[in-house]
């Protein structure tokens, strides 16, 4: 699906350059360019989403991909040192996850997941199209 037209997303990509900057905030600016407005990191909502959209009644996290195990490269990376314990971190953190997204979607929440490596790569336009077809969504 392509909801942004070819302007749209030239503006929406044009915000986005450094790519030292924290995945979070490079999709922040992405989508504050495209003109969208959202409240951060809402502590009165459950894992205390990185983006809410109260009015859409959607939020949306950033996830690094080492501290939420993603199934990419980074996210299969074993501790290199004291595993038993940062294994146990890493799962709790995992389990911890499902139970958020369980605990949103019981009161009428949208979640989307953005990984870490997502907005890294190269691919970023993709990230928007998937973020903003998410935002569009009924
Ligand atoms: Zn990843």
């Amino acid at each position: 699906m392509d909801v942004l037209t070819p302007v749209q997303r030239n503006r929406c990509m044009s915000a986005v350059r450094s790519s030292d900057t924290l995945p979070e905030v490079m999709l922040r600016r992405l989508l504050y360019s495209c003109s969208y407005r959202y409240r951060l990191h809402d502590r009165k909502l459950p894992g205390t989403p990185d983006l809410v959209f109260p009015g859409r009644r959607k939020v949306i996290f950033v996830h690094g991909c080492y501290w939420h195990r993603h199934s990419c490269k980074l996210g299969r990376q074993v501790p290199a040192t004291n595993r038993g314990f940062w294994k146990a971190k890493l799962s709790e953190n995992v389990r911890r996850d499902k139970k958020t997204m369980l605990a949103l979607a019981q009161m009428g929440w949208r979640v989307l997941v953005v990984w870490e490596c997502e907005i890294r790569s190269r691919l970023g336009g993709s990230v928007l199209d998937r973020t903003v077809a998410f935002l569009e969504s009924d």
